[in-house]
């Protein structure tokens, strides 16, 4: 294990993202090695210890995103006016075959830089483009040379779960994940259950048992995935505290009691249900149900990589929901139910407990030390901060993002990244664009960015891998 430094940050405001969402003012946060080794006003630290100026700043637990796409990011932007419908034409159907394991990792190596420039210290890499082990290699590759905490959700878009879960390469490869498991590197599996009768991914399920690593599913995704599936695995036996169901936006009642009787957890992508269209984001209801939330933004083909716009989504889109359902009624919000410290909780610690990792999500003494300060003396919006959690969730942004700290090493500084080779990222993006730029063509390419949609089957079933189709998710009964 390399040296470090012991860091100290000096005077911030820290929201501690405990039970009672303390925020404690002009306190200092001293990180001694991988933890966070002691919290408190005017605190003694070890010789030679590095010296961070958090005064006027809000110093937080790093931001941990359950759901991100990240091979797609060198697409940055690219399918900003698409609907779910266009995304998978672009990725299920027509292009993402195209997508060589060094495109893979150009993505990850974006995407992660992207994420602890935005504060985001942990990301469930939901890895689906992974046509073969060496698609994968690629991506653990990049994963493992930028400094974030990742978990590689392996999944196969082009393949059956059935199938690939149970190939001898894949087998091969999450065995040798798992041996190289550290707290840096997780291993998940990531597939989708349409809901066929028949339950085919029970295969792909008993894998992920055999392997002992927990499984994230798209679930309640209008279109794609609905209340059936979440039936068959449940009656099946195969939900536990470890499953991340993505979106559950288009579900009935009955899912969520499934969910919450198992223990699972729901990464909501506020930005990406609301354009995209796979449910009403549905922390309301989740919160009905009393399911644990974490937040995620799902891919920068769209959207932005930092969690400040999730939270800021999250908490519009609820409130939106919980006054138009009294108006509906003829009555008033008075109070919001969903607070902004809330949010800040689910963007951090709701993240961790969603990935069994109580080890990060709050600043406290013993906690891995994955730490961010907010602070821009540049900005005229950086004072006053009279309400730190309102503060974080509506007036700040990625470029406020000052210092990070991941596993106790300083990873950005002064608004700037450290030891992430951005030019070399850059050329291996500019590559892998440039490189599906000319496979696809100049005409295809353009129209990519508002693709046509084919007569396929894909208004039942954007799965390339079944036939499979349900009536009931367009109604068509
Ligand atoms: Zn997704």
């Amino acid at each position: 294990m390399e040296d470090r430094t012991p860091v100290v940050l000096r005077g911030g405001t820290v929201l501690a993202v405990d039970d009672a969402h303390s925020v404690l003012p002009g306190t200092d946060v001293l990180v001694v090695d991988d933890r966070i080794a002691a919290v408190g006003p005017a605190l003694e630290v070890p010789a030679g210890t590095r010296e961070i100026d958090a005064r006027d700043g809000i110093v937080m637990p790093g931001m941990v995103d359950t759901h991100r796409h990240m091979w797609q990011t060198a697409m940055r932007g690219y399918g900003a006016d698409w609907t779910l419908t266009q995304y998978f034409v672009w990725y299920y159907l027509e292009s993402g075959k195209h997508f060589r394991p060094q495109d893979v990792r150009a993505g990850n190596l974006l995407a992660a830089a992207e994420a602890l420039d935005a504060g985001v210290t942990t990301v469930v890499d939901w890895s689906h483009g992974l046509q073969t082990v060496d698609h994968a290699e690629a991506a653990v590759d990049a994963l493992r040379a930028v400094p974030g905490r990742n978990i590689l959700a392996y999944g196969n878009i082009q393949q059956a779960p059935w199938e690939w879960s149970a190939s001898s390469d894949f087998q091969a490869f999450a065995r040798r994940q798992i041996d190289a498991r550290d707290d840096m590197l997780g291993f998940q599996m990531a597939f989708d259950v349409t809901g066929d009768p028949s339950f085919p991914e029970r295969a792909a399920y008993e894998v992920a048992r055999e392997l002992g690593v927990p499984v994230t599913t798209h679930a309640g995704v209008w279109g794609a995935t609905n209340d059936d599936g979440i039936r068959l695995a449940h009656e099946a036996g195969l939900l536990d505290p470890s499953h991340i169901f993505v979106h559950a936006a288009t579900l009935s009642a009955d899912s969520y009691h499934r969910i919450a009787a198992t223990g699972g957890s729901v990464s909501v992508s506020t930005e990406s249900e609301q354009s995209a269209g796979q449910g009403y984001p549905p922390t309301w209801v989740l919160r009905a149900h009393g399911i644990p939330v974490s937040l995620s933004m799902d891919t920068s083909v769209w959207w932005s990589g930092d969690l400040f716009s999730a939270m800021r989504t999250t908490l519009g889109a609820d409130r939106s929901h919980e006054h138009m359902d009294a108006h509906a009624k003829g009555e008033t919000i008075t109070c919001c139910t969903l607070r902004a410290d809330q949010v800040v909780d689910w963007a951090t610690r709701g993240g961790a407990r969603a990935l069994g990792r109580t080890d990060l999500g709050s600043v406290a003494v013993g906690q891995k030390a994955d730490l961010v300060l907010i602070k821009n003396e540049h900005s005229p919006v950086s004072f006053p901060v009279l309400n730190p959690h309102g503060h974080v969730a509506f007036q700040a942004q990625r470029g406020d993002v000052h210092t990070v700290l991941v596993d106790g090493r300083v990873v950005k500084s002064e608004h700037r990244l450290v030891g992430v080779d951005l030019p070399g990222i850059r050329r291996e993006v500019e590559a892998t664009v440039e490189y599906l730029r000319s496979t696809m063509g100049e005409q295809a390419w353009t129209a990519g960015m508002n693709p046509e949609v084919p007569e396929t089957k894909i208004l039942d079933n954007p799965y390339t891998y079944t036939d499979y189709a349900s009536g009931a998710t367009h109604g068509q009964g």
